[in-house]
């Protein structure tokens, strides 16, 4: 039997990139897997239709609804919480409201999705968040505010992870570098910069990020527990 089979899986932002393939890998891996979208509908129902998981519509800068979210998706065997944004710029100039909402979205809504799982996990459950290697370093002016939020994901892992230890819950915060999305296209205008940074000059693959995720929630994995996982091509080294 797969290692995922009758595992529940909860992945919030799955409709594209990173958490796209997260969805694609678990549900290959025999889960059954529930994602959350805020503004790509279409691809989140192709996605959905494609890989025999289901979409559900939930604003992770709306803590109500990713309450609502993880309580009516009952108990999870993993959640994957992927969905972040990014805002860069002059500190001084970005919109106050922008950053709140960032913080939302990339802090809260990981915060309170984990805790809200927690409460109905059972023991073996996984608790694997998607920060950034920014997290550790943040090389280039303009993204105080996405550093901030990705470091916030270091001390949620090493608090929750010792509440949570004694249920036999890990939790764990995965950090990637580049990687070729949406947000971070291969060929995008900081491409020499970013690689410039990198032992591996290359964006890495989504799938690669999603092949960390899935050994983080197997059962492999069950020692490993309040601790960033860094997947960068040596952006941070
Ligand atoms: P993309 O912008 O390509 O995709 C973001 C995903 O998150 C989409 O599925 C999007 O759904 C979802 N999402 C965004 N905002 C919300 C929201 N308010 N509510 C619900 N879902 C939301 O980003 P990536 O795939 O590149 O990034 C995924 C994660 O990886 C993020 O946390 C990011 O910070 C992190 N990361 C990415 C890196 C990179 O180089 N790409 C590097 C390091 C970390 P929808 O479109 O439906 O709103």
């Amino acid at each position: 039997m797969a290692v995922f089979s009758n595992k529940s899986v909860l992945v919030l932002g799955g409709s594209r990139g990173i958490g796209a393939a997260i969805v694609r890998r678990f549900a290959a891996e025999d889960a059954s897997v529930v994602f959350s979208y805020a503004g790509s509908r279409e691809s989140a129902e192709q996605l959905a239709n494609e890989t025999g998981t289901k979409s559900v519509m939930a604003d992770s800068a709306d803590r109500e609804a990713v309450i609502d979210l993880v309580r009516n998706a009952g108990p999870l065997d993993v959640l994957v919480v992927n969905a972040g944004v990014a805002l860069f710029g002059d500190a001084r100039e970005l919109e106050s409201d922008d950053i709140d909402r960032l913080f939302s979205i990339n802090i809260n809504a990981p915060y309170h999705a984990a805790v809200e799982a927690a409460r109905l996990m059972p023991e073996g459950g996984r608790i694997i968040v998607i920060g950034s290697v920014n997290g550790d370093r943040m090389p280039m002016a303009g993204g105080a505010a996405y550093a901030v939020s990705k470091s916030a994901l270091q001390g949620l892992a090493r608090g929750l992870a010792r509440d949570f230890g004694p249920q036999g819950i890990t939790v764990n915060i995965v950090q990637p570098g580049p990687v070729d999305t949406d947000m971070n296209p291969a060929e995008g205008p900081m491409k020499e910069l970013m690689h410039s940074f990198m032992a591996i000059k290359r964006h890495g693959r989504p799938e690669e990020v999603a092949g960390m995720v899935t050994w983080l929630a197997g059962p492999e994995a069950s020692f490993v527990t309040g601790a960033m996982h860094t997947i960068d091509g040596g952006f941070g080294a």
